[in-house]
This record gives C-alpha cells, sequence and structure tokens, in this order.
C-alpha cells in the first residue's frame, strides 16, 4: 500500500505539533520571526494559553464533557472533534493506507475522548492524570475493549495529541500531572506521532511535564518495542514509563483476549521485556483487566508468577536492585457496551490478589473510576462512529522472530 502523501498546509508553524526548536526554525521560515520571538510566544502559548500570534494553533474544540463522582474527585470525561482529514502540521503523516483517504470521507468529523482521574496525594489534595487518546479507534481488537468495537478510524497528529492536554490544562482548567497513553488506541501502532507529541509535551520551553510523569500504554508490540527501547536511551528519554497489557499469562488465552498475541506470543514478549531499559528507580508495569470466568482463577494467578517472576529476577541480579521492578496493577473489567462479561464482584479481586501475593507478584489494585459514563479503562469509544465501523478488526502488527530489544 503506498502512503497518503498529505500536503502541507498554509499553518504549518503549528505550536501543538512542534518542540520549541522545530517551532522556532518553522516560525523562522514561515513568519521570518526571529528565534527570540518565536521562543517567547511559544513559551507564553504553552505557559498561559495566551494564543496572540497564534490564535490558529488552538486545540479542536471540546464538543461533550461527562463528570462522575468519585471519592478521590470528579471524574471528568471530555470530548473533541477532529476533522475526518488532520489538518495540522502535516508534514507528520499520519495515514499509512491509500484507501483510509476514501474510508473517511465516510465522516464529517471524528471525535477523540480523554478522561482526567483525580487522585489524593500525600498532601492530602487531588491530583490529576489525563487519560489520553493516540487513534480515534483501535485496530488490535482486544475482545474486552470498547474502543475494539470501532475498528481503527485514523491515528492522531501530534498537535491532536498534545490537544488533549491543551484543552484539559487551558479551556477545563484542569492542569494534569501526569499523562498516560491509554486511552482510545494503542500507541505503538501511532509510533511517530506519538513520540512526537511526547517531545512536545516535555519541552522545558512549552508544556515541561517530566517525562516522569508520562506513560505509555501498550499491547506489547515488539517491532514497537524494539524503537520505544532506542528511543529511551536517547538523553532526557530514560524515566519514560512503560506498562504493558497483559491480560492472561498463557498464550491461548490470551490469543483470544488480544489477537496480537497470535503474532506475537508471550515467551517473544518476556524475552523482548528482560532488555527493557528501566533506569534508575523505574519500575516496569504490567496491566491485567480481570474478567469473571475468563482470567480471574489460581491456575491464571499461577501462570502470572511464571511469566513475571523471571522478569523481575533479571532485574534483581543482573542489575542488583532490591526492590521489585515489575509491578502488576489488577484492574477490574469495566464491562464495555453488550459485554458477554460482568464486573468483577470485589472479594474476587481481592482472592485474586492474594493469590499472586502467593505468587510473589507484586501486584496493585486499580481503583475504578468513571465507570457510569464510559469513562473507565477499556470503556472508551464513539457508539455512533461504530455503527459505521469502515476498517475492520485486524491487527497488522509484522512479527520480528527473536527480537532482542537491548540489540
Ligand atoms: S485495549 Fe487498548 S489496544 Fe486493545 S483494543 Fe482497546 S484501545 Fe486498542
Amino acid at each position: 500500500m503506498n502512503p497518503v502523501t498529505v500536503e502541507p498546509t498554509a499553518n504549518r508553524v503549528y505550536a501543538l505539533s512542534l518542540d520549541s526548536s522545530q517551532f522556532a526554525s518553522e516560525a523562522g521560515l514561515a513568519l521570518g520571526w526571529s528565534t527570540q520571538k518565536a521562543l517567547e510566544r511559544y513559551r507564553q502559548f504553552f505557559r498561559t494559553g495566551a494564543s496572540a500570534g497564534l490564535e490558529s494553533n488552538l486545540p479542536a474544540p471540546i464538543v461533550r464533557q461527562l463528570r462522575d463522582p468519585s471519592p478521590e474527585g470528579e471524574v471528568l470525561k471530555f470530548t473533541q472533534r477532529v476533522p475526518a482529514l488532520p489538518d495540522d502540521a502535516q508534514r507528520w503523516r499520519v495515514i499509512t493506507a491509500t484507501s483510509a483517504a476514501t474510508r473517511l470521507s465516510h465522516f464529517d468529523s471524528l471525535e477523540t475522548e480523554s478522561v482526567l482521574i483525580p487522585m489524593i496525594g500525600r498532601t492530602g489534595k487531588p491530583a490529576y492524570t489525563l487519560c489520553v487518546s493516540s487513534q480515534v479507534g483501535c485496530a488490535m481488537g482486544c475482545t474486552f475493549c470498547e474502543t475494539a468495537q470501532m475498528g481503527l478510524i485514523r491515528s492522531l497528529t501530534p498537535g491532536e495529541i498534545v490537544g488533549q492536554w491543551f484543552a484539559a490544562t487551558y479551556v477545563l482548567g484542569i492542569r494534569p500531572r501526569n499523562i498516560v497513553f491509554m486511552g482510545m488506541g494503542e500507541p505503538l501502532d501511532n509510533y511517530d506521532n506519538v513520540v512526537q507529541a511526547i517531545s512536545v509535551l516535555k519541552d522545558h520551553n512549552g508544556a515541561a511535564v517530566p517525562i516522569s510523569k508520562i506513560s505509555v500504554s501498550t499491547v506489547g508490540r515488539l517491532d514497537g518495542l524494539r524503537k520505544l527501547a532506542h528511543q529511551l536511551h536517547q538523553p532526557g528519554w530514560h524515566r519514560l514509563n512503560l506498562a504493558v497489557s497483559i491480560n492472561a499469562a498463557e498464550d491461548s488465552l490470551r490469543s483470544s483476549l488480544m489477537p496480537v498475541n497470535r503474532s506475537m506470543p508471550l515467551a517473544d514478549l518476556q524475552h523482548a521485556l528482560m532488555h527493557w531499559p528501566v533506569y534508575g528507580g523505574g519500575k516496569l508495569c504490567f496491566e491485567y483487566v480481570l474478567i469473571p470466568g475468563v482470567n480471574d482463577s489460581r491456575e491464571d494467578a499461577a501462570h502470572i508468577g511464571r511469566l513475571v517472576r523471571p522478569i523481575d529476577d533479571h532485574y534483581r541480579t543482573v542489575r542488583a536492585a532490591v526492590t521489585p521492578r515489575v509491578m502488576l496493577n489488577v484492574i477490574p473489567y469495566n464491562p464495555r457496551r453488550d459485554s458477554p462479561w460482568p464486573a468483577p464482584e470485589e472479594d474476587a479481586v481481592d482472592r485474586f490478589l492474594g493469590w499472586l501475593t502467593e505468587e510473589t507478584v507484586y501486584a496493585k489494585r486499580r481503583r475504578t473510576k468513571g465507570r457510569r459514563m464510559m469513562g473507565a479503562c477499556g470503556q472508551l469509544g464513539s457508539e455512533a462512529i461504530r455503527g459505521r465501523r469502515p476498517v475492520p478488526l485486524s491487527v497488522s502488527a509484522q512479527a520480528t522472530p527473536n527480537p532482542a530489544i537491548a540489540g
């Protein structure tokens, strides 16, 4: 398939898509601004939300907000309307198949969903985590996930990803402390745009979000993991967090829940994660959506132990770490629409956590927030778009035999 070439628009100087040095360079070429003037405007834009001279840089409008109370504060899901074809700095190519352009013509516009999740910190004040989307829909086809029901509509540009942070901070007035790529989409399926978005978010002249406060969550695409591991060796990237969605630690069950496992089985993923560059006090995170009657048995906990322990042992021995380096987040299943499974009972979650302790797996329970408004993990997605799904559910992941990430 040939890539779609989207011509640069007049609006090439698009701050949300560019880090400060890229912006200074583009503003110098397109607008004749000095480097000093460009950097001043860039800082002002990201630090105060003031858009003087950069009015056309504002993010996609928020068209819907839903709020759901939780013991730690209000969970806020917001929806932004983005064009069917992306229109910000188009040199970041976002569409990979010619046929995709035809499919996208079915839509006047699309919607992204983001969630602001409060958490009471040590100071007693709520801090927010922003869960951002990297795609509209998703091609990974995880059976428990609402987004999967949409198929992949298109990937988001760096500006559309950073625009979620900008909208939260300056439209809703909530500056998030943490950013997690756990909304719609598989971030490593949109690798270049996600890495560029992180470059913008962590830029000291701009949003200045510490890299240690940013997490990328993936189903474990080995090709993407290899590239991201390389990126982590670059200055300023060491402390980026990785979360790998496991959901089953035995191949046949995992393949039935996550089609990506058919081409990238657990042994290859385990091998790859053994070489994951965990710097300093960092941890490698696993995510496990606990689904009643599917993956919540004693045997399932034993499988997790067999998967996780060798990775943790590797970090402890090879890197002389004394505390667990691998952490498993247990996420009680949040039912998607038309779900064949209910949410788990509290005592089933506690029992499973107890079995994980017996397996010497360091595990925590993710507190459920936003479930009633379909804003919890695995529940994002537009029902309207789902009915017009233009891209079939499939995993196009190219398997790489025996990948050694560190290599
Ligand atoms: S769980 Fe994540 S990777 Fe899987 S279908 Fe949903 S959004 Fe995509």
